[in-house]
């Protein structure tokens, strides 16, 4: 069953206390937003109010724009990021994207300072992720925020359809058909940069797995059950939240889920 918008509110309100609690976002850094279905507006994380960074972001944090952080909304004592374009540009120019996570977390910083290769080094250990190097990771060159439409295009020819930007100098956008399954992929995307990171630091050379193990994964997979389809190895393409559902529970365990 869909989403209602206040359901859809509550989502992006948890994955960005998950994103504090995990580490990817400190302070008030970096935001998720969900497209609102069939309307020219989103649910973004914006500032202002009582503002107490994402960690601890509550329902009245999430505020109704249009794509150009705009309208009743927003009310009055918030405003929308300045990096909002980052949003509202991807949801015009890919319909298929229903929710963006933006943050700036540490190891993609570094990976993108040192210049670092998303390489294969792992299969087994956790095939979503190296599905993610598998398809490539593009990296958006310019280390300024997306404040405007002009660097927004900019930004969404480097990332074409591809799911996940290293921007370097600056942080990570990542992109799902829901709020469950983007905050999963910047969740995997973020400890892969740290795999990457560490790898680099602690070993002289790393190299990638064999290709014949490789080939285990880029082949066409024949689905066990009705939840996986083609060769996806369960990264944002795939149906089961497990992870959401994961974090959530840490949450609850932790700082709690957000109230208004
Ligand atoms: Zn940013």
């Amino acid at each position: 069953m869909a989403d209602s918008p206040q359901d859809l509110q509550h989502k992006v309100a948890i994955a960005c206390r998950i994103l504090g609690m995990l580490g990817l976002v400190r302070e008030s850094t970096g935001h998720v937003s969900a497209r609102i279905p069939g309307t020219d507006e989103m649910w973004i994380r914006c500032r202002g109010g009582n503002e107490r960074g994402l960690t601890f972001t509550g329902m009245h944090n999430v505020r109704r724009v249009d794509f150009d952080g705009k309208g009743p909304g927003l009310g009055t004592e918030h405003f929308a990021p300045h990096e909002t374009a980052l949003h509202g540009e991807i949801y015009r120019a890919r319909p298929e994207v229903q929710s963006i996570v933006h943050a700036h977390p540490y190891y993609a910083l570094m990976v993108g300072i040192a210049d670092l290769e998303f390489l294969p080094l792992f299969g087994g250990y956790e095939p979503s992720a190296l599905s993610i190097v598998l398809k490539g990771v593009p990296v958006f060159p310019r280390s300024i925020t997306i404040q405007n439409k002009e660097i927004a295009a900019e930004m969404l020819k480097c990332m074409g359809d591809r799911d996940v930007l290293l921007m370097r100098g600056h942080g990570i956008t990542v992109t799902g058909r829901s709020v469950e399954t983007v905050l999963q992929q910047a969740v995997r995307f973020d400890r892969l940069a740290r795999i990457m990171w560490d790898a680099a630091q602690s070993i002289p050379k790393v190299s990638p797995i064999p290709d014949e193990d490789l080939a285990a994964y880029t082949a066409p997979r024949t689905p066990r059950t009705g939840r996986e389809t083609g060769s996806d190895w369960g990264s944002a393409e795939g149906s089961e939240n497990w992870g959401w559902n994961y974090y959530v529970a840490l949450l609850e365990n932790d700082i709690g889920l957000p109230g208004d």
